[in-house]
């Protein structure tokens, strides 16, 4: 039954990065300014429009959208769709979090710094790359995303990366939630127990900056305080395809298709 009905369906896992994914280019991510309309024209009544802060108007009177603290409920998107569109694709991750804000202020020779001192940490874990999640506070969305990468589909064992349940076989750290203040000594205890070199990876707006209800009594309003961040994926929840593509980023295996380089 099992064979007739894989027969039937063939091969479903994707070849992505290394072939294009029609699937993956129509990931939506966080809401980003169109071209052209970052300017103060634009910025009249657009702050008001995000419940989350991530929309701002700067010094100039331009607009500035922090994509690490969009939760992606589209109230920008449908308020003013001719200053805010959807971002496409699955590659939302930074390596810093100044990364995730529009337009960018981060200079090229500033973020070649960060990208050259992560590759010379992750040179060594080439395609043996063990993952320890911890969830500091997630709603459950960003869970089902990271368990869909073990499904046929992501199939992540195919890049060379595998779960681990202990910390002391963990080369990449990914944490969700918004960063509960009960689990930031469990979550620097795991970090500490992690050989070196070692990755952190925000996965998701709650880990990133504590979307809609951080920092408050319970959280500290995202993971950066707790345990040092190496790359920072908005999203409410991130797809799969974006979590790949933030690991490949830290593994700085993106621009070559998931190979190394
Ligand atoms: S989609 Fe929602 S959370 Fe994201 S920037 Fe727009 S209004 Fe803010």
């Amino acid at each position: 039954m099992w064979a007739l009905r894989g027969l039937r369906n063939g091969v479903v896992t994707t070849r992505w990065p290394s072939r294009p994914d029609e699937y993956a280019a129509a990931t939506r991510g966080p809401a980003a300014i169109r071209a052209g309309r970052a300017g103060a024209a634009a910025a009249v009544d657009a702050a008001g429009l995000c419940p989350t802060g991530a929309i701002s108007v700067t010094g100039q009177g331009g607009l500035r959208v922090d994509q690490g603290r969009c939760i992606l409920c589209g109230r920008c998107v449908t308020g003013r769709p001719d200053v805010f569109a959807w971002s496409e694709g699955p590659g939302t991750a930074a390596v810093t979090r100044a990364g995730l804000i529009m337009p960018s202020e981060e200079t090229p020779e500033a973020l070649a710094e960060v990208m050259t001192g992560l590759r010379q940490r992750t040179r060594a874990l080439r395609r043996s790359v063990h993952l320890r999640h911890v969830d500091a506070g997630s709603d459950g969305s960003e869970e089902w995303e990271i368990l869909a990468l073990l499904n046929p589909v992501y199939d992540i064992h195919r890049l060379g990366m595998f779960f681990t349940a202990s910390p002391r076989h963990a080369d990449i750290l990914l944490v969700t939630g918004a960063g509960s203040r009960g689990m930031t000594g469990p979550l620097r205890t795991t970090y500490e127990a992690m050989p070196h070199p070692k990755v952190v990876m925000a996965v998701g707006t709650d880990a990133v900056s504590g979307g809609i209800v951080s920092p408050s009594y319970a959280t500290t309003g995202g993971i950066g305080g707790t345990v040092p961040v190496d790359v920072w994926l908005p999203g409410s929840p991130p797809s799969p395809f974006a979590i790949m593509a933030g690991l490949l980023l830290a593994l700085d295996r993106l621009a070559s298709g998931g190979d190394h380089q």
